[in-house]
């Protein structure tokens, strides 16, 4: 099978011809449909993640066809030990041994994968192959972070990539109020995010018009965080929905107090996949994909890298 595969971080992906992974027990044999690029692609090709398996196949919202022909999606948690305190509280993204996709495992930039049936999800009917696989992580991602949003109504977005504008969706559908924080200066992002349903963009080196009641950074920039803090009322929260940030820098504790919050995001549950794949239709999410073919996987990591898709990229296979 064709693939696209990384043998070292900060060089490009190589296409190379693989044998079909094997499935183990407990394993399905999928054929790749589609799977989309993720900004934790970005940051496993970059280096930026400290322990990727190597040579890896990069890639973790995998809509593939099952041998006895299901459409079933592929996350980023590929894995969990099942037995730890964290996975037995209902917290198994956290679990100190779970293997991830694209990472650990090999993932979707490739003709067919392999995946634990138990972390699969079927692909809700009616979405096409390429506008599901955003679904898998920026969706699966998103949905978590409006979650650790409680119930904010007033909600500031932090960077307009795949994540945010599919969390947008959701977060209009259940009636919350969005402030859209971009790149000063970066206009298609402030058209977009008023497309998406902001009722105000601007500049995220500034407080917007009003105070937040929850700001989500979905932007791998430190400095967001102290800029977001600004932008709370008193009891909100900063929600760091990204796996990597460059350094937070200091601030005054006054930013922190009257019960402001600071807190990350980490992964995925099953129980956030199900409920988000049900929720989906129901808004329903319509997802605004870039295609790529297989063979241009670094053309889209460069694009997304650049900050130049719109939407989310995805690669047909
Ligand atoms: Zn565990
Ligand atoms: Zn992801």
């Amino acid at each position: 099978m064709r693939a696209m595969v990384l043998h070292q971080p900060g060089e490009p992906l190589r296409l190379e011809e693989l044998p079909v992974p094997e499935p183990g027990p407990g394993q399905v044999l999928l054929r790749v449909v589609a799977c989309g690029v993720c900004r934790t692609d970005l940051h496993v090709v970059d280096g930026e993640l400290p322990r990727p398996k190597l040579p890896l196949v990069p890639g973790h919202q995998i809509v593939g066809v099952a041998e006895d022909g299901r459409r079933l999606g592929v996350p980023w948690l590929g894995w969990t030990c099942g037995t730890c305190r964290d996975c037995v509280s209902g917290r198994e993204n956290l679990c100190a041994r779970a293997r991830f996709t694209g990472y650990d495992l090999d993932g979707g930039y490739a003709e067919h994968a392999v995946a634990d049936e138990r972390f699969s999800f079927p692909i809700p009917e009616g979405y096409p192959d390429l506008q599901a696989a955003p679904l898998l992580c920026a969706g699966l991602i998103g949905y978590r972070s409006l979650r650790m949003a409680g119930d904010a109504e007033r909600i500031g977005l932090y960077g307009f990539g795949a994540a945010a504008h599919i969390v947008a969706q959701v977060a209009r559908h259940e009636g919350r109020r969005l402030f859209g924080f971009v790149r000063p200066g970066d206009e298609a992002a402030r058209r977009f995010a008023l497309e998406l349903g902001c009722e105000w963009a601007g500049p995220s080196d500034a407080p917007g018009p009003e105070e937040l009641d929850a700001a989500i950074v979905f932007a791998p920039a430190g400095e967001l965080v102290p800029a977001a803090l600004r932008a709370l009322a008193r009891g909100g929260v900063v929600v760091c929905a990204g796996i990597h940030m460059s350094d937070i820098p200091s601030f005054p504790y006054e930013l922190l107090w009257h019960e402001r919050v600071v807190r990350s995001v980490a992964n995925l549950t099953r129980r956030d996949g199900e409920e988000f794949l049900a929720l989906a239709p129901r808004v329903p999410v319509r997802t605004e994909v870039e295609v790529f073919p297989l063979e241009q996987a670094n053309e889209a990591l460069g694009r997304l890298r650049r900050g130049e898709v719109r939407g989310a990229a995805v690669l047909r296979i």
